[in-house]
């Protein structure tokens, strides 16, 4: 989606720091972490919020999923937080879903 982001750093018009791909998702570290490490799970198809999903292929939403534990196992993280912020009033700022990936392990 134009003007999204998060669309933007998929298609490699911004920069990112890359963890994980694969064809439905990407994984990178968030810019501003709040932890040791936190890192973002983000599916390529654009979904504005986590309220929606229901719109969109279970298989999708299931990758994303996956691919947040698939990542935690390759940073090699035991103990971590998911978030997904749903909303302005939430907090949320990037209006593309992603998953916060959390932790304060030392890896
Ligand atoms: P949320 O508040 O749930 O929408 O989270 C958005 C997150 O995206 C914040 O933690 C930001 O620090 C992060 N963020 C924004 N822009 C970038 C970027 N270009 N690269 C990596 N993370 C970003």
């Amino acid at each position: 989606m134009k003007d999204c982001i998060f669309c933007k750093i998929i298609k490699e018009e911004i920069p990112c720091k890359k963890v994980f791909e694969n064809e439905s998702v990407l994984a990178f570290y968030d810019i501003k972490p709040k932890a040791r490490t936190h890192v973002l799970i983000v599916p390529k198809q654009h979904i504005n919020q986590f309220s929606e999903i229901e719109e969109f292929s279970s298989d999708l939403i299931a990758q994303t999923m996956k691919s947040v534990a698939h990542v935690a196992k390759m940073l090699g993280l035991d103990h971590y937080k998911i978030l997904v912020n749903n909303g302005a009033g939430s907090g949320q700022e990037v209006f593309h879903l992603h998953i916060h990936l959390i932790s304060d392990q030392i890896i």
